[in-house]
């Protein structure tokens, strides 16, 4: 399986030339969640894909979500139940075929009185039915002494009462990374930092699509029986390579999350909170930090990769902490770091980005080019299946059915201790490094260490060996790919990031062949973008400056 995905110049300049000479039955424009579980879905089911992301895979909105394999409770009072229901069982599918990226925790719910508690377990066992939840996984009330050994800094006083259920924790870009390597060990011919700039078309139909590479300026035709248009928050301006004049279908709504040092907010699994305005925020541990989140607010810019947070989503999102836990004082300076993604919701008139549904659309163009918009990144794979049966209609036939086994790394049985302790043992890293490690590998985090198991720099906790893994497996051609989408350090570990910029790019220019010119710059335009996360605590800069990955 390994290989397909590297980016070393001669397997790149391989990927192009494939590309040109095939003819595929889909290219799928947009390497998020949706791109990636419908190019792995189609590879199973028989089909041969090409996949063109325009900056990096994952750096849309599949990079920046709240990192949770959810039924999306709060969507049942909406009166979605259908989506609530697939949502909240695709939970153990997910977990079933990729155990290492669906961790299932507690979602601690406080509540001030009994009968608030009441009032939300009635809606916590339809949820539980609608995923057919198991009983050891089913939701439980704390007494008093238990939310006092879990979640210490809760404010009892304030709130007397919790209750917790199961959701799963993922890790959003390592999951639409996983689906693409499945589906490029199962033959798929996939390229980042090449936008599809147009739409080949023959007598009013798609045939194909023409991309640009971005790191060469070759430009490739790419011929298709069908072309899936994935592009998440942007598909609307794909769908205009199509047809100029298609009609408006999205409506896109920010959301920001922000990270803080877990020894300030001293979290021990998820818990709701209830924002100024009642709706639901969550904060999420994870090693070290904390993060909270998010934000939904209507976003009239138009799509951008790195859409502007600002001071008052902060202050949003930390307001609520003093209502709820017993700290000291949390404020915008606290903050480590931050990310922002546009949800590409369906658009209704006159309805509020929170009140809009979360479901995905499935839509045939004038030239036939299959468009999907929507959609939760929990629930890719139906959506994928949707996706493919509505390919099957322009192909003209039905693609086969197959065997959904697991993503890489993800053939265990889902006990992360044990993999962690096995690692430990077999590679001798520490304890802290394996846990680490197995929760973005899996399996393969064995293989990972054995690329180079010494930190990359003194004193760091990033391997050499994930360098060369980011690299020559999973396609990072810039440090920022590496940082924010394979190793996650940018995001998990801000302060970490700094300490391993200079080895980083070091070891990528080695394996890259990127001039001393092209090495500075990769380092700058990093550490621009670390400083652009948090900008607003001062100084703004420019977006152009950053680059677009
Ligand atoms: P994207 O991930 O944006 O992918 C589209 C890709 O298309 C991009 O990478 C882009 O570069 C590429 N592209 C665009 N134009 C072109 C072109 N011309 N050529 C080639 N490529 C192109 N869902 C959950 O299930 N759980 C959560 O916890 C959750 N939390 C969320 C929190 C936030 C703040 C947000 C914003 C969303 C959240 N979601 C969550 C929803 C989920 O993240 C999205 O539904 C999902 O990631 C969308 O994936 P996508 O692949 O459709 O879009």
């Amino acid at each position: 399986m390994p290989g397909e995905l590297s980016i070393s110049a001669a397997a790149r300049a391989a990927t192009l030339d494939r590309l040109e000479r095939e003819r595929f039955d889909l290219a799928v424009v947009g390497g998020g969640i949706t791109g990636a579980g419908v190019a792995r879905a189609a590879t199973l089911a028989g089909l041969s894909v090409a996949l063109l992301e325009a900056n990096d895979f994952a750096s849309g909105t599949s990079g920046r979500s709240s990192k949770l394999i959810h039924g999306g409770l709060r969507y049942l009072a909406l009166g979605d139940v259908a989506l609530v229901r697939e949502a909240a069982l695709e939970r153990k599918q997910v977990f079933r075929i990729a155990p290492h990226l669906a961790e299932p925790r507690w979602m601690v719910v406080p509540a001030r009185s009994r009968m608030a508690l009441a009032k939300f377990r009635i809606g916590l066992s339809t949820y539980e039915k609608l995923g057919a939840v198991e009983a050891p996984d089913r939701h439980q009330n704390w007494s008093g002494s238990e939310l006092a050994r879990e979640e210490p800094a809760l404010n009892r006083e304030r709130f007397p009462y919790a209750c917790a259920y199961r959701e799963y924790l993922t890790d959003d870009a390592r999951l639409v990374l996983a689906n693409l390597r499945a589906a490029s060990g199962a033959g798929a011919a996939l390229l980042n930092h090449a936008p599809v700039e147009a739409m080949l078309l023959e007598g009013g139909r798609a045939v194909g699509v023409e991309a640009a590479c971005r790191l060469g300026g070759r430009r490739v035709r790419v011929r298709a029986g069908v072309v899936i248009n994935a592009a998440g928050p942007w598909v609307e301006a794909v769908q205009r390579l199509e047809a100029l004049e298609a009609p408006p279908m999205l409506h896109l709504s920010k959301g920001v999350h922000i990270t803080l040092d877990a020894a300030r907010l001293p979290v021990r699994n998820m818990v709701v909170l209830s924002a100024a305005d009642r709706r639901s925020l969550f904060v999420i541990r994870r090693g070290d930090l904390v993060y909270i989140g998010t934000t939904d607010t209507s976003y009239a810019r138009g799509a951008e990769r790195w859409p502007t947070i600002d001071r008052e989503d902060v202050d949003y999102l930390l307001e609520p902490l003093p209502r709820h836990f017993d700290l000291g004082p949390v404020e915008a300076r606290h903050v480590l770091g931050a990310w922002a993604g546009l949800r590409p919701l369906i658009g209704a008139a006159g309805t509020e980005p929170q009140e809009l549904s979360r479901r995905d659309e499935v839509s045939s163009g004038a030239a036939g080019v299959v468009t999907v918009a929507g959609g939760k990144l929990t629930g890719y794979r139906p959506m994928a299946a949707r996706v493919l049966e509505a390919a099957g209609r322009v192909l003209g036939r039905t693609p086969a059915s197959s065997e959904d086994g697991p993503l890489p790394g993800g053939d265990f049985s889902g006990d992360l201790a044990s993999l962690s302790a096995g690692l430990e043992r077999e590679t001798g890293v520490d304890a802290r490094t394996a846990a680490r490690l197995v929760r973005l590998y899996g399996t393969e985090a064995h293989a990972v260490v054995t690329r180079g198991p010494n930190p990359v720099a003194p004193g760091a906790s990033l391997l050499a060996g994930e360098v060369d893994w980011g690299v020559m497996e999973e396609g990072a051609a810039s440090v920022r790919d590496l940082l924010y989408r394979r190793t996650r350090t940018a995001l998990y570990e801000p302060g970490e990031s700094e300490r391993v910029l200079g080895a980083v790019a070091a070891r990528m220019a080695e394996l890259l062949g990127w001039s001393g010119e092209r090495t500075a710059q990769e380092v700058s335009k990093m550490r621009a973008r670390l400083a652009a996360d948090l900008d607003f605590r001062d100084a703004t800069l420019p977006q152009e400056e950053l680059g677009s990955g």
